[in-house]
């Protein structure tokens, strides 16, 4: 059976990464999210293996010295990490794989499996992604500050991907990525590589 495909959608945070890819798996319910490994306690309504799985600091830094993440990160104090062993278990049964994650485990990722197809998801402008943020009214000011300076920095990333999507509707950012590993797939059945290959991040 062919290998699946690895896609990775990452792009400043706040920018609705969620949202795009909740929509994604209803467009295509064969496709697998990797569910990512945290040493933070869950939020109220968040679901162990849905959201995130759950872990002790002592147990991530086990599994760190076993090699067994593609990447990982300490983000906000907390561990943070996608279980390798879940991901190469779908790739190799022929399911296409949907990373979310932030721009830096992005990176890190393209450079251990260069096949990966990175979509960068970025804002229509600064602006957007002010509104968008602050009308969420989730955040305090001071955090709704910091998301935006670290947004500033991570949106110069974007030219280490293999695309670029605008998300100025999330249904249309949705449909354009959908279509983006429909042509990716279309690729590798031809045998050819994806435009990422041997690329440098
Ligand atoms: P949160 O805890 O708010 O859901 O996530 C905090 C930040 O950590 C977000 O920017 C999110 O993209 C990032 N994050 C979540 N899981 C991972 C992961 O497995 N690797 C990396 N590098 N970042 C992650």
């Amino acid at each position: 059976m062919a290998a699946g495909l690895l896609v990775v959608l990452s792009g400043p945070s706040g920018v609705g990464k969620g949202t795009v890819c909740e929509l994604l798996c209803h467009y295509r319910p064969s496709l697998q999210i990797s569910v990512s490994l945290t040493t933070r306690p869950p939020r109220p309504g968040e679901v162990a293996g849905v959201n995130y799985d759950f872990t002790t600091p002592d147990r991530f830094k086990e599994l760190i010295s076993q090699d067994a993440f593609l990447e990982w990160a300490v983000v906000y104090g907390h561990y943070y990490g996608t279980l390798k062993e879940t991901v190469d278990s779908c790739l190799a049964r022929g399911r296409d794989v949907l990373l979310e994650i932030d721009v830096q485990g992005a990176l890190q990722i393209r450079r251990r499996m260069p096949e990966a197809v990175l979509i960068f998801l970025a804002p229509p402008s600064m602006e957007a992604l002010c509104e968008r943020i602050t009308g969420r009214a989730t955040e305090g000011a001071e955090d709704i500050k910091r998301r935006l300076e670290a947004a500033q920095q991570e949106m110069a990333a974007y030219s280490h991907y293999d695309y670029l999507v605008v998300n100025d509707k999330v249904d249309k950012a949705a449909a354009s990525i959908n279509a983006i590993i429909e042509a990716e797939k279309c690729r590798i059945s031809r045998g050819a590589r994806p435009p990422g290959w041997g690329g440098e991040a």
